[in-house]
């Protein structure tokens, strides 16, 4: 059993609120929505962030980008913002890479 949320997830030993997969990654609802559309993209390879999957799988971390934007027009949103929060200071809680799509409102720049 692993210890990390997220390959919990990809393993399916705890199901997220699923919107769509590849091969390669999973994208899930975030449970603590910051828009009306809050998705999280992650590559079911563990890595810790988005700078390690561009080293060691980059055709992986495509993958997570495309299935960004397909979340987000399945949503029904063209507009939409990316973030990877990198590290502790920048706000990262989760250490298993994850992309942000947030969609749906307005979104201020630059963010907190
Ligand atoms: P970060 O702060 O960039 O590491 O983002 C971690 C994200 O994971 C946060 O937006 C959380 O709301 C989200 N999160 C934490 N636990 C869960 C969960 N069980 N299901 C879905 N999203 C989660
Ligand atoms: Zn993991």
């Amino acid at each position: 059993m692993s210890e990390c949320l997220f390959c919990r997830f990809v393993s399916g030993e705890i199901t997220p609120d699923v919107v769509a997969e590849t091969d390669h990654s999973l994208a899930f609802r975030d449970i603590n929505p910051q828009a009306p559309t809050h998705v999280l993209v992650v590559p079911k390879r563990h890595v810790v962030n988005a700078a390690e999957l561009a080293q060691v799988a980059p055709a992986e971390l495509a993958d997570v980008l495309a299935l960004a934007g397909r979340a987000a027009l399945a949503d029904g949103h063209e507009d939409y913002r990316l973030v990877f929060n990198t590290g502790f200071e920048a706000g990262q809680r989760v250490f298993h890479a994850h992309l942000h799509v947030l969609a749906g409102r307005p979104l201020a720049w630059p963010p907190g």
